[in-house]
């Protein structure tokens, strides 16, 4: 059976890159009716945060995913917070130290800093030289007596590592890429490099799927694996790997955490779908089929196979992400877009008095929003001339629309308005239609100025059916305060 985690840290606000990787170990978690453990790596007390952990459930929750254990739906693995499960970290540390797979190493900051500059200089290999591997009790007893506190490392094998990696095939990194690393800190503290294949073992995890950024940790955890299977932690099966690639931002750099454009938050509070963010998402390294760019998670989990995930960075398009969550818009069911826009109609977004909605009205000009929007905060705007007192006063879309002769052409249309006889949206074409030709300017023309009264922008919703939702008594009173 499939075991996957998504296992993130609690640090800042959840970024897209987070957003990818839980989608991609969701969707093959869902596809393999496997099970989904979402995990949480807190054991960086100076970096972790309780808000941090809190806006993660938050997230996971608002993006639809579900998990099969984890926080708050527990799980044979319990507890699912590294920050609580430290006394097996200690204890396997014990273990691996004992069984000669991990070893304490004496060596300072300084001391380690001086000898990777030599290295560097003689362009060998930089990373730790094993100076500690081997001590003797006496070399350890005076290191101790010089008050030296031990960090702890373990040992790798002196041979290759060769595995197959799911997105990019077979990969072999050698014994001088891969030094002996830091498992413990001086305090104890046990580092992400032990805690997470020690978890992933213990919860018997069959793929890890994860950013390119680690792929340099995997040599490492499949050597750590084996050691745990030998000590007797986990199942004794190492998981296969797959490494999601980077994904580029601004200039072709890495996106990064601190780029605007990889907050989650700022997606939520712009009204993006939840379905049309992780449809955008999941093109990041992954497509449904070549002529397909919208499709729903249902079909994702259907079609999704980590085989088809693309090893070639993939470049984050906010142009085209809004492209697709306008599609998802297009595509709800018209009581689903109705009720999504919902908080959007309401303070602190909305400006007007909340008396002065009108949801019958909101209901009437709905349709015509839903086949425009790109994420639905816009909506406040677009609908705001129908529940604001006045329209809202922006000084550069009246100068736009208001030209030499404007009020005359106004005059014009306030009189055939208030003598039409019906008053709907096609009436109220002909009638500016016609009041357009008599001053010798085409519809686009005669729109403009009417619009601005109106509404106070220059863009919005179709003119003729937003008059007709307006109706008369109001739509000639904001003529009327135009020409004033
Ligand atoms: N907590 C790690 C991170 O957020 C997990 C990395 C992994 O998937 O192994 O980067």
């Amino acid at each position: 059976p499939v075991r996957v985690r998504f296992c993130p840290s609690p640090t800042g606000n959840p970024h897209v890159g987070l957003v990818r990787t839980a989608l991609f170990n969701w969707a093959f978690a869902r596809h393999h009716k496997g099970t989904l453990v979402f995990r949480i790596e807190d054991t960086d007390a100076a970096r972790d945060s309780e808000e941090s952990y809190n806006q993660l459930l938050d997230a996971m929750r608002w993006l639809g995913f579900d998990w099969d254990e984890g926080p708050e739906v527990g799980g044979p693995h319990v507890p699912y917070r590294q920050s609580q499960r430290m006394d097996i970290y200690a204890d396997v540390a014990r273990r691996l130290q004992e069984a000669g797979h991990a070893y304490r190493c004496y060596c300072t900051t300084e001391e380690l800093d001086a000898r990777r500059e030599a290295a560097r200089a003689a362009g060998k290999p930089s990373g730790y030289d094993g100076k500690c591997r081997e001590l003797s009790a006496e070399q350890i007893a005076a290191y101790e007596a010089e008050g030296r506190t031990p960090i702890v490392r373990f040992r790798m094998p002196d041979r290759p590592i060769t595995f197959t990696d799911l997105v990019r095939g077979e990969l072999t990194f050698t014994p001088e890429n891969v030094s002996d690393y830091g498992i413990l800190r001086a305090n104890g503290a046990p580092l992400y490099t032990l805690v997470n294949p020690v978890d992933d073992a213990l919860m018997e995890i069959t793929h890890v799927l994860r950013g390119e950024d680690l792929l340099s940790s995997t040599p490492r955890q499949i050597a750590l694996y084996a050691a745990l299977a030998e000590i007797g932690v986990g199942n004794g099966t190492t998981p296969q790997f797959g490494h999601l690639p980077y994904v580029m931002g601004e200039g072709n750099k890495k996106l990064s955490k601190r780029d605007p454009q990889s907050s989650l938050n700022l997606y939520r509070e712009r009204g993006f779908l939840p379905e049309g963010l992780l449809n955008y998402l999941s093109l990041l390294g992954w497509s449904l089929a070549e002529d397909r760019d919208i499709f729903t998670m249902d079909e994702m989990v259907a079609a999704f196979d980590i085989k088809d995930v693309n090893a070639n960075p993939a470049r984050f398009d906010l142009k085209k992400c809004e492209h697709i969550n306008a599609e998802h818009l297009r595509r709800l069911d018209p009581k689903a877009f109705i009720e999504a826009c919902g908080p959007w109609l309401k303070a602190p977004h909305a400006p007007w008095r909340p008396e002065a909605f009108d949801q019958a009205a909101f209901e009437a000009i709905a349709p015509h929003a839903q086949t425009r929007l790109t994420v639905l905060s816009d909506i406040t705007a677009n609908v705001d001339f129908l529940f604001l007192d006045e329209p809202v006063e922006d000084e550069a879309s009246w100068n736009k629309a208001m030209k030499e002769g404007s009020d005359a052409l106004l005059r014009t249309v306030r009189a055939k308005l208030a003598e039409l006889a019906d008053w709907n949206a096609e009436e109220l074409k002909s009638a500016v239609l016609a009041a357009g030709e008599e001053h010798g300017l085409k519809l686009g023309k005669a729109q403009a100025p009417v619009r601005v009264a109106i509404t106070g922008r220059t863009v919005g919703l179709p003119l003729f059916e937003s008059l007709e939702v307006l109706g008369r008594e109001r739509t000639l009173a904001r003529v009327d305060a135009a020409l004033a």
